[in-house]
């Protein structure tokens, strides 16, 4: 069934809680309803997107337009073999339940994604990443929608172009299709990822340790590092860390020999922490407004009352400029500006 609201307040629908109004708001919880709104296009004249849970969105100001939200729900194995099962999990469905599900099940390779907000249905389109994990290691292939004609598609993985917080869905096809069902391919025997940032430290003082205390030693990092949106509005990592070459590295080793650099993916080319550029242009816990970084972690903008997303964004914009002119490094947006 579509429901379908008009002058819809979206305070409880961006993990920012900046109060702003959608024209016109649509739930949809099955496939069909879905096909049919895309292609009748009640209201054809505004424009659509998609919103899942709204943790990695800032709206500047109202929506005057149609905002669908994919609530279909359902995970089940379709496939099973000794070594790993596929699993189908509905775009509406709470991502971190679905880690949940999972680890019930000691079923691997999400469990370094404990605790993401959002929806399954959004963590193909910025390809969520965690404690040396990227979705995208699990992903088999994604069920889409077509926004203009309704026409159903599947992707497998190596069509989705998968890349450092990023797929084809946040590029070439941003705001073309609705992601409606997501599959899986889970280890039965998980090989545990351990040699990230703290985990290690943590997981001493457990004699045994398995997927589930993984999956709690991660959650309890996270919990000590980042705000919880339900206290204090924020969307995590408002920037991507930026990735230079060997050479910007080196010049840039010159000026500051303490910079934190990691080599990246591709050779020749180094991804240096936001944070600490953030921070070395003096941003760290600084507000504007409402509007402010968080002290244990600057790279995460966060509203502390009754910020606009326009002053999020000022505040952003500013922090950019800083690191541009320090550094010569242009920091991008992780978060979906709207
Ligand atoms: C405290 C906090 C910590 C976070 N930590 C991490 C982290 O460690 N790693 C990480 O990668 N991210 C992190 N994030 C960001 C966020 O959790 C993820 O990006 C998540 O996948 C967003 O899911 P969502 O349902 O809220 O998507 P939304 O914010 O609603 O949407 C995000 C984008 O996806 C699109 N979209 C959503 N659903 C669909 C769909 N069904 N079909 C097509 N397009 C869709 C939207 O149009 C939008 O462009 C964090 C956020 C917060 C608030």
């Amino acid at each position: 069934m579509i429901k379908l609201f008009e002058d819809y307040s979206l305070k409880n629908h961006n993990s920012f809680k900046i109060d702003v109004k959608a024209r016109y708001f649509a739930e949809a919880d099955t496939i069909t309803d879905l096909i049919h709104f895309v292609k009748h296009k009640p209201l054809t004249q505004l424009p659509l997107i998609i919103l899942g849970e709204g943790s990695n969105v800032l709206f500047k100001s109202d929506y005057n337009g149609v905002i669908i939200h994919p609530i279909i729900r359902g995970i089940e194995v379709i496939h099973e073999d000794g070594k790993h099962v596929i699993v189908k999990a509905g775009a509406g469905e709470n991502w971190d339940a679905f880690v949940e599900w999972a680890i019930n099940r000691h079923y691997g390779g999400i469990e370094n994604l404990s605790l993401i907000p959002g929806s399954v249905g959004a963590c193909p389109v910025q390809n969520i990443g965690a404690y040396g994990v990227e979705v995208s290691e699990v992903i088999e292939s994604v069920e889409t929608i077509d926004m203009t004609d309704g026409e159903l598609k599947l992707y497998s993985k190596p069509e989705c172009n998968f890349g450092y917080r990023t797929s084809i869905f946040k590029n070439e096809l941003k705001g073309d299709k609705i992601i409606t069902s997501v599959l899986f391919r889970l280890s039965r025997s998980p090989v545990l990822k351990t040699d990230y940032g703290e985990i290690r430290k943590k997981l001493k003082k457990y004699k045994d340790f398995d997927i589930r205390t993984l999956r709690t030693v991660i959650m309890e990092i996270r919990q000590e590092k980042l705000p919880d949106p339900a206290q204090i509005g924020n969307a995590g990592s408002f920037f991507k860390n930026p990735v230079i070459t060997d050479e910007e590295f080196k010049k840039l080793v010159r000026i500051y020999p303490e910079i934190p650099g990691h080599p990246s993916d591709t050779p020749g080319q180094w991804k240096i922490p936001a944070a600490w550029l953030i921070e070395k242009c003096g941003w760290k816990d600084r507000c504007i407004g409402e509007a402010g970084t968080w002290s244990r972690q600057p790279l995460v903008l966060v509203n502390y009352g009754n910020s606009t997303g326009k002053q999020i964004l000022e505040l952003a914009e500013s922090i950019t400029r800083d690191v541009s002119e320090k550094f010569s490094i242009q920091l991008e947006k992780e978060v979906n500006v709207i």
